[in-house]
């Protein structure tokens, strides 16, 4: 059996009769759209990151762009970023008619180079908009001071760091507003899509509310301004009402994991994932690196295991953002990275058996590089 980087089979035979009976309990319910279980775990993921305000949407791309509408990020403004993120990212920029603006990485931890920040503002740039990625928090601090010099908002994009901390702050409550996403293969999932945003602020709380049901309130069937329709699920909602309570367990899994390759390759020539002082990381993804990288992938082929590399094509490079004008080199850290990483297989129900498997082949294969 082949060996992929994900394989959430294993979860669902474990949590298949909560699962059901989640399912079973929306379906019996007769409120199929933004009923009592969006509303539930709604109040549940504010109260585990201690914020008063959550608004379940329909994924994360859309908890980041109507995050960035909430703040009142629009059309003329700039929103740095980086371009070593999912797409979704910078398409949500994107959408909220905002133009994205790069900053590099970091060699050592793939994360937003906060140093490069300050040049990048403009009397256009509206919000700053680290990206937690691949499980451990970008440097806050010094995004927290600028935002407050030059008058600017933060958006977290937490899609990849629920529950990680940050000299002991949780992902997610660093900022104006953060977006996080229940794709199926996050820290936590859904069974289809999902997302949320969370705030402190009632009037930012009330905006997300208005932007995910058409741009209506209070007095339904009235536009107040145009929004749209991204609504959380009621059947994904009351799935993840029983995942959170189990998410510190998933976090425990995933770390145990990573400790179990920190042994079995840490002797090997891969660079593997480094956790900066004051984060406790959350390895959504497990990403190492090594010059070789393409020649690695295609020998574990071999070993029946697939391997995914988050990701191969920095965004700035994309056909699709071309008219943003980054030419190659701009971001010299970043498109060395694409080239060099990849991801081993990372998921809380991976088995040891596998794993010794691929921590196995890993080495065979780098021995006889
Ligand atoms: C997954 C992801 C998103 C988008 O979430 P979807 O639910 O897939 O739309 C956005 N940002 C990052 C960093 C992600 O990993």
């Amino acid at each position: 059996m082949t060996t992929y980087v994900w394989n959430y089979t294993a979860e669902y035979e474990k949590e298949r009769d909560d699962i059901l009976d989640a399912v079973d309990k929306v379906f019996g319910s007769g409120k199929l759209v933004l009923g009592d279980s969006v509303a539930g775990f709604e109040r549940e993921f504010a109260g585990h990151h201690g914020l008063g305000h959550c608004v379940g949407v329909d994924n994360g791309t859309n908890a980041v762009k109507l995050g960035l509408q909430a703040l009142g990020v629009g059309p003329g403004d700039e929103v740095i970023t980086v371009s070593n993120t999912a797409a979704p990212t910078v398409l949500a920029i994107d959408g909220a008619g905002a133009t994205p603006v790069f900053v590099d990485v970091r060699a050592e931890d793939y994360l937003m180079d906060v140093g490069q920040v300050e040049a990048a503002i403009t009397p256009r740039t509206k919000c700053l908009l680290p990206v937690h990625l691949y499980g451990q928090c970008v440097d806050m601090a010094p995004l927290e001071r600028l935002a407050a010099e030059h008058g600017l908002k933060i958006l977290e994009d937490c899609a990849q760091a629920h529950s990680a901390t940050h000299h002991g702050r949780l992902a997610g409550t660093m900022s104006d507003a953060a977006a996080f996403s229940f794709y199926p293969t996050k820290v936590l999932g859904a069974y289809g899509d999902g997302g949320a945003v969370v705030t402190d602020d009632p009037e930012v709380d009330a905006a997300l509310r208005r932007l995910r049901y058409y741009g209506m309130e209070k007095v339904y069937y009235v536009v107040q301004t145009p929004g749209h329709n991204s609504r959380l699920d009621e059947v994904h909602a009351e799935i993840l009402r029983r995942k959170l309570t189990r998410l510190d367990g998933y976090v425990e899994g995933r770390r145990a994991v990573a400790r179990r390759y920190e042994e079995g390759l840490g002797d090997t020539g891969l660079v593997l994932p480094a956790t900066n002082p004051g984060n406790e990381h959350v390895y959504y993804v497990y990403v190492v690196r090594h010059p070789e990288r393409d020649r690695i992938i295609e020998a574990l082929k071999g070993y029946d295991i697939s391997l995914n590399i988050s990701y191969p094509w920095p965004v700035h490079t994309m056909t699709g953002f071309s008219h943003l004008g980054y030419a190659e080199g701009s971001l010299p850290v970043t498109e060395a990275l694409a080239k060099e990483i990849f991801s081993l297989p990372m998921y809380p129900s991976l088995s040891e058996d596998v794993q010794d498997k691929v921590i196995y082949a890993v080495r065979e294969v780098l021995r006889t590089l």
